[in-house]
């Protein structure tokens, strides 16, 4: 056991890491993962820009909220 997640990889990224599970690929991340990330807990692989990363957390985040 004991594949704990340490960093968000690039879209679509299928390496190693991420098979087993180290690494997650951002567009496979959830908002949790992604405040993680944004928080420092996880290491940025992404190379995309903050902004990006924010907006995409807000969009997973709406998206699991009930619109009313
Ligand atoms: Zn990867």
């Amino acid at each position: 056991m004991g594949n704990r997640l340490l960093a968000i990889d690039p879209p679509k990224c299928g390496c190693t890491e991420c098979i087993v599970g180290e690494y997650r690929p951002f567009d496979e991340a959830s908002a949790f993962e992604l405040t993680l990330m944004l928080d420092g807990f996880l290491a940025d692989h992404t190379g995309l820009p903050r902004q990006q990363i924010i907006a995409r957390t807000d969009q997973l985040t709406a998206g699991s909220i009930p619109a009313r």
